[in-house]
């Protein structure tokens, strides 16, 4: 059976990708893989859902035993994706998508160089730091620090393969769809499933 698609929404904190991402599950055959983190719940989020929120014990013990397909720590905490039901998934023809930040990604594209990593940009730096006070989940000083760092992280754009500016939502849906589609449409494994069309053809 064919492989599902593995799409990697990453960039720079507070571009949106967590947006896009959410409203391509709508409209999109997509399975999201929910990632593990040693943070605690905020708000309304549920285990399981969100997050599986686990203890920094219980996220090294995956770790060693091999069990994350990425991972990354930021500001003390630990993000990763389990790789077994990524896996599972693709091997069922299903296409994933992560919603990962950038460390992750890479290692991603390492792991599992098939891949398809999108970069989601922000319109410009000022709308960045607008976006991520309007959030409200970061101190003055992590917003500081998080838009001098996005330069830098803009310009490892490089390492992927297809990028969206978030500027407008639905002009940055109709780009995440397009991509999708593309992918969808790669010659790639398909070549003998699509001669088969043909050659079983009456003519
Ligand atoms: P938050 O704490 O706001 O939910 O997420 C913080 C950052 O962690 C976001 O940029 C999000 O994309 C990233 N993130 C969430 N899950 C994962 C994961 O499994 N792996 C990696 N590398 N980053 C993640």
């Amino acid at each position: 059976m064919r492989q599902g698609r593995l799409f990697v929404i990453s960039g720079p904190s507070g571009a949106g990708k967590g947006t896009i991402c959410s409203e391509l599950l709508k409209s999109e055959d997509l399975e999201l893989s929910i990632s593990m983190t040693t943070r605690a719940p905020r708000g309304k989020e549920v285990d399981g859902v969100s997050y599986y929120f686990v203890s920094h014990e219980e996220f090294q013990k995956t770790i060693d035993e091999g069990g994350l397909l990425e991972w990354a720590e930021i500001y003390n905490n630990r993000y990763g994706t389990p790789k077994a039901p990524v896996l599972k998934k693709l091997d069922a023809g299903k296409d994933v998508i992560l919603e990962i930040e950038m460390q992750g990604a890479m290692q991603v594209k390492k792991n599992y160089p098939q891949c398809v990593l999108i970069f989601v940009l922000p319109p410009s730096l000022s709308e960045l730091k607008k976006r991520l006070i309007a959030r409200g989940t970061e101190t003055p000083e992590q917003i500081e620090l998080r838009t001098r760092t996005t330069l830098d992280e803009i310009k490892k754009i490089k390492d992927y393969s297809y990028f969206i500016i978030n500027d407008d939502l639905s002009t940055a849906l109709q780009d995440a769809r397009t991509i999708i589609r593309a992918e969808h449409l790669r010659v790639d494994d398909r070549a003998s499933e699509i001669i088969e069309r043909y050659e079983n053809e009456e003519v």
